[in-house]
């Protein structure tokens, strides 16, 4: 209802979660009541509603992203692409809270329908980059979620032999949604086995896309994306504070931004070739400001039908980076006191604080979602990492512990 009383049209899109048709059927009636349009597009990834939204004033998806299918919410994008913005996403907010909420007289009513071929229209845009035939094995796991109505059929369309798995809309996700290496193993074995080029996978609502090369080896994001850079001729890349050091050293003009794929895409609204996140969110500002996991997937193919993923990654820098977190609350400004003592050669608090030295960085902030504290370390040795995670971790125990005493 706050949405319907900020904007008139609006294309609502949902993935395969159990809860999902219930949740849209909830901000389809919203809408209506508040005398907005809505117009549902089905199961559709979150960057295939992205585009549709290019119609309307705005687009609501319904997913919990990589999150477990127990879970659920509520995306809103521009008709850029874009999300929210935390301006827009307050006023929304701020209504509900507030309950400033009315329905309009029956005479106003907002008309609901449906919003047909979004699929396609994602489809069509994307061959129109890619319209060469790419005649190579490549095995897709959408692990149930919304990518398992696009993906396959885009892939057969650009000529690849495509084997999939968990290519079939469900609820109840038969691996974990989040597209990391422990949650992909079965790709990885299935790549092996089928001599595929490449696997590809997704996370719930397919903004997210990692790949596994043709030896059967899991591609880390922060290669993934130098890959992408590259082959893209990309000058200006904008990523994350807690991407690898590796970006820095191909070649690109690198624009950090606080964490989360919505800073990445905030950015590249202003400027930049290409963007992403180390987890699998890649932006390509020429087709969409929403990170776009199925055009990525496209990329990647068009890629993998010139060169060996494996060659491309081997020439790739790599430093050891350790990434974890502290489960407890700890005052940043204490923190931030005992960080600065170690003599870093310079200081970022663009979200959280991260201290640069000259054979390594160490980065600390608060989790957004958890009361936890979270710690990336990297450096041009192990044992460097290793010590400056440590140094991190005593740091924020010695934090919390203060915290519990000032209580
Ligand atoms: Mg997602």
């Amino acid at each position: 209802m706050a949405l319907g009383g900020l904007y008139k049209r609006l294309v609502v899109a949902g993935d395969t979660r159990t809860s999902t048709a219930a949740m849209k059927n909830a901000v389809m009636a919203g809408l209506e009541i508040a005398g907005a349009h809505g117009f549902d597009a089905g199961v559709a990834p979150t960057p295939t509603l992205a585009m549709a939204a290019a119609d309307c004033d705005a687009g609501v998806m319904i997913t919990a992203s990589h999150n477990p299918p127990e879970y659920n919410g509520i995306k809103l994008v521009n008709p850029d692409g874009s999300a929210f913005s935390p301006a827009q996403q307050g006023k929304v907010e701020d209504i509900v809270a507030k309950g400033s909420l009315s329905a309009v007289n029956w005479m106003d009513f907002g008309e609901s329908g449906n919003y047909r071929g979004a699929v396609e229209r994602h489809v069509d845009r994307i061959i129109a980059d890619f319209g060469g035939v790419y005649d190579i094995k490549v095995m897709v796991d959408c692990g149930c979620g919304a990518a398992s109505v696009i993906t396959p059929d885009l892939l057969k369309k650009m000529g690849c032999g495509v084997t999939h798995q968990y290519c079939y809309p469900r609820g109840y996700f038969p691996r974990a949604t989040e597209p990391t290496e422990a949650n992909l193993a079965e790709l990885i074995k299935e790549v092996k086995k089928n001599g595929a080029a490449l696997g590809i996978a997704h996370d719930g609502d397919a903004d997210r896309m990692m790949a596994v090369d043709d030896k059967g080896n899991f591609i880390p994001g922060d290669k993934l994306m130098a890959i992408f850079a590259n082959e893209a001729g990309a000058k200006d890349v904008v990523t994350t504070v807690d991407a690898s050091m590796a970006i820095d050293e191909c070649g690109f003009n690198v624009y950090r931004t606080p964490v989360g794929d919505n800073s990445v895409s905030w950015r590249l609204k202003e400027s930049g070739d290409f963007g992403g996140e180390p987890s699998g969110s890649w932006v390509f500002p020429e087709i969409s400001l929403c990170p776009d996991g199925i055009y990525a997937a496209a990329r990647l193919v068009e890629i993998a039908s010139r060169k060996r993923l494996s060659e491309l990654v081997k020439d790739l820098p790599e430093y050891p980076l350790l990434r974890g977190s502290v489960p407890v609350v700890a005052d940043m400004t204490v923190i931030e006191k005992e960080m600065e003592m170690l003599n870093p050669i310079s200081v970022d608090t663009m979200d959280g604080i991260k201290l640069n030295f000259k054979d390594g960085w160490l980065l600390v902030r608060p989790s957004g979602t958890e009361p936890k504290m979270r710690l990336t370390a990297e450096a041009h040795t192990g044992k460097r990492a290793k010590e400056l995670y440590e140094t991190g971790q005593d740091i924020i125990k010695k934090a919390a512990m203060e915290s519990v005493r000032a209580r």
